[in-house]
Order: C-alpha cells, then sequence, then structure tokens
C-alpha cells in the first residue's frame, strides 16, 4: 500500500519531465539542421571562389608564360633565335604604325606613346623596320646572300655570310611584329647616337627593350644593335632594364622555357 503512491508519484512527476526533453531535444535539433545548412553553404561557396581564383590565375600564368597553343598569339616573352623559328599558325592582329608600318596591336599604343615623347625631346624619330612577313624576311635574306655570290662566294658560303647580317627567313624577331628599328630623320651620326641613348634610357617605360645590347652577343646570338627594340610588355621591360638582363637571361631566370 505504500508502494503504490510512491510509483504513481514517480510516473507522475516523470512524464512531463520526458516530454520536456523531447520537446528540448526537438528544438535543438532543428536549429542545428539550419546551421549545418548554412555550413553547407558557406563551404560550397568558398569551394566555388577557390575554382575560380584557381581558373584565373592558370588563364593569367598562361598568357605570362605563353602555354597557349599554336593557333593562339604569341607571347611577349617569345624568344626566336637560329634554333626557334616564330611559330607560323600564330594568331595576330597587326596595325599599322605609319604609312608604311606595320606591328602587333598589342604594343602599338604605347610604340606611338613612345616616338610622341622621343619627338617631345627633341628628337626626329623613323621607323626603319617593324612587322616583316616570311616572304619578305625570305627576300631580302635572298638579296643579301645573291650580292655574296656576284662578289664570288658560292651559294652555301654566301647562305653563311648573310646569315651573320640576317637572320634565316622564320628566324627574325621582326615576324614577330613585336620588334621595331628607330633611327633618327636627321640622318646624321651625332643624331643617331643621341636618339639611342634617349632609348636607351628610357625606352623600358614604354614596355620595350635594346633586344641585342653591346657585349652580349654569346648570350642573344646577335651583334649589337642598337636601333632594334623589342616590345616584353611594361613589367617585364622594368625588370630587365633594372636587373640589365638580356631576354635569354630573364626568361631564363624567370620562366622556364
Ligand atoms: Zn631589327
Amino acid at each position: 500500500m505504500k508502494l503504490f503512491p510512491m510509483i504513481c508519484v514517480y510516473t507522475i512527476g516523470r512524464e512531463p519531465v520526458r516530454k520536456e526533453a523531447l520537446r528540448m531535444e526537438h528544438a535543438a535539433a532543428t536549429p542545428e539542421t539550419e546551421k549545418e545548412k548554412r555550413r553547407k553553404l558557406i563551404l560550397l561557396i568558398a569551394m566555388l571562389l577557390s575554382l575560380a581564383v584557381l581558373i584565373i590565375s592558370i588563364v593569367f600564368l598562361a598568357r605570362i608564360k605563353g602555354w597557349a597553343g599554336g593557333s593562339e598569339s604569341t607571347s611577349l616573352l617569345s624568344i626566336v633565335d637560329s634554333e626557334t623559328p616564330a611559330p607560323e599558325d600564330r594568331q595576330q592582329t597587326l596595325s599599322f604604325i605609319d604609312d608604311e608600318h606595320m606591328i602587333d596591336e598589342r604594343c602599338a599604343a604605347d610604340l606611338e606613346r613612345l616616338l610622341r615623347d622621343c619627338r617631345g625631346a627633341g628628337f626626329e624619330p623613323v621607323i626603319t623596320a617593324a612587322y616583316r612577313s616570311a616572304s619578305e624576311q625570305r627576300e631580302l635574306f635572298n638579296i643579301l646572300a645573291d650580292s655574296y655570290m656576284e662578289e664570288g662566294a658560292d651559294a652555301e658560303s654566301a647562305k653563311r655570310l648573310a646569315q651573320k647580317k640576317i637572320p634565316l627567313p622564320g628566324h627574325s624577331e621582326h615576324q614577330l611584329g613585336l620588334a621595331v628599328d628607330l633611327a633618327d630623320g636627321r640622318e646624321d651620326d651625332q643624331a643617331q647616337r643621341e636618339l639611342q641613348e634617349w632609348l636607351a634610357e628610357n625606352a623600358w617605360e614604354y614596355g620595350f627593350i635594346l633586344r641585342y645590347p653591346e657585349g652580349r652577343e654569346r648570350i642573344t646570338g646577335h651583334g649589337f644593335e642598337p636601333e632594334h627594340y623589342r616590345f616584353v610588355g611594361a613589367a617585364a621591360a622594368k625588370q630587365i632594364h633594372e636587373l640589365d638582363l638580356t631576354l635569354e637571361e630573364y626568361v631564363s631566370m624567370f620562366y622556364s622555357r
């Protein structure tokens, strides 16, 4: 008889406690699910953002390093020399820089700026060479080789002699459309020297470098060409100028060929 009321008290007292526990459990479970959803959403957004950053980085690097395939634009840092020809199937947009010379449109505005400031400094810069097609390069080469043959050289020696002054067809930087030869229109030696000094000091600010400097023939494979400037873009030109490098040294230091 004494046990009955105790059981009743225990049972009656326990029922609300159990219900309360269930209610609290349910209440706790609902916000947890919402929290979980939010966490998953944030995780998804973070993953998508990381993926976007990765894709942008790869595209950016590909443009700088010239990873682009054969039909893409030539990299601004492409090296064309006696061993490496200019890619034949590249896509290129050329623009006229004066009545007869064309250049890759990626450097046209900077070249115009350079010419304008050069005139502002008192010079009379004229372009003596810019973009050259493969057939124009071949023609130039053949004219020089023929002149050696007329002087008595056999075909093989004439070709070898011509190659010392003009790159073989397919192997000139001018075929990239990123190189320009500049002279002073006044055509006296002093004017040429002064213009070349101004260019050597200032061209980098417009993204151009003196491509074949004096004393670097062993690295570039070319004799000193004080008139020949190559567009590499503002950032590369600044570093090449500040560190006093050739394009070959710059590319092998910062990029693998
Ligand atoms: Zn040149």
